[in-house]
């Protein structure tokens, strides 16, 4: 029986390089949905055109087309053990068409590890990044500030904050994240398959306790 993982966690907590440790590590193909789009869209592939058609208009692209680019993903061979998603699903909506799509393949969700972190914490992760204006040399006031405050260490020019990375904008993207995914965390606990996992700690850590957790 294949073994399906669905990754959970906020903005900042390290989601996508932990997913990258755990795909090498599990050998599970990292299915991220943002990428899956993305690849979709560049391919020109039918549902990639469906999806970019509902962009134009400046629509949200509708749940059946989401899950269409998962059931052809997850069809493919490399996943014919499973596959750790990430990304999807983000709503309880979303979730239940998983599992349905999941018997499909003869499986279910196994897993969802969910990676937590304090609002505060990410806040301070994501807003301390500055990004040199010459080449996008970046850097972080606390984790890996500039010799010279403001000043980019390799050419010398000077640092900027981008619009994502300035603290009003971060703020409001934990807030949806944390709003929109409280109900999918709660639908998951409620089955047993969530454990959480403190992402206030090292990515060592932190990867220590996902494989623990995945029984590895
Ligand atoms: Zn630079």
């Amino acid at each position: 029986m294949p073994t399906y993982i669905v990754l959970l966690g906020p903005p900042g907590v390290g989601k996508g390089t932990q997913a990258e440790i755990i795909a090498k590590t599990t050998g599970l193909p990292h299915i991220s949905s943002g990428d899956l789009f993305r690849e979709n869209i560049k391919n020109a592939t039918k549902l990639g055109e469906m999806a970019q058609s509902f962009m134009n208009k400046g629509e949200l692209v509708p749940d059946e087309l989401t899950i269409a680019m998962i059931r052809e993903r997850l069809s493919r061979p490399d996943c014919s053990a499973g596959a750790l998603l990430d990304g999807y699903p983000r709503t309880t909506v979303q979730a239940r068409a998983l599992d349905k799509l999941l018997t499909e393949f003869g499986g279910k969700v196994n897993h969802v590890p969910y990676i937590a972190a304090s609002k505060a914490t990410l806040t301070e992760r994501l807003s301390g990044r500055w990004t040199c204006k010459a080449q996008g040399h970046i850097f972080h006031v606390k984790y890996n500030p500039p010799k010279k405050a403001g000043i980019c260490d390799m050419d010398g020019s000077k640092l900027y904050q981008r619009e994502d990375d300035k603290v009003e904008t971060v703020s409001r993207r934990i807030k949806v994240y944390f709003d929109q995914t409280a109900p999918l965390i709660t639908f998951y606990r409620q089955r047993g398959s969530l454990s959480e996992i403190d992402g206030d700690r090292s990515i060592e850590q932190v990867t220590a306790d996902l494989l623990a957790v995945l029984g590895n």
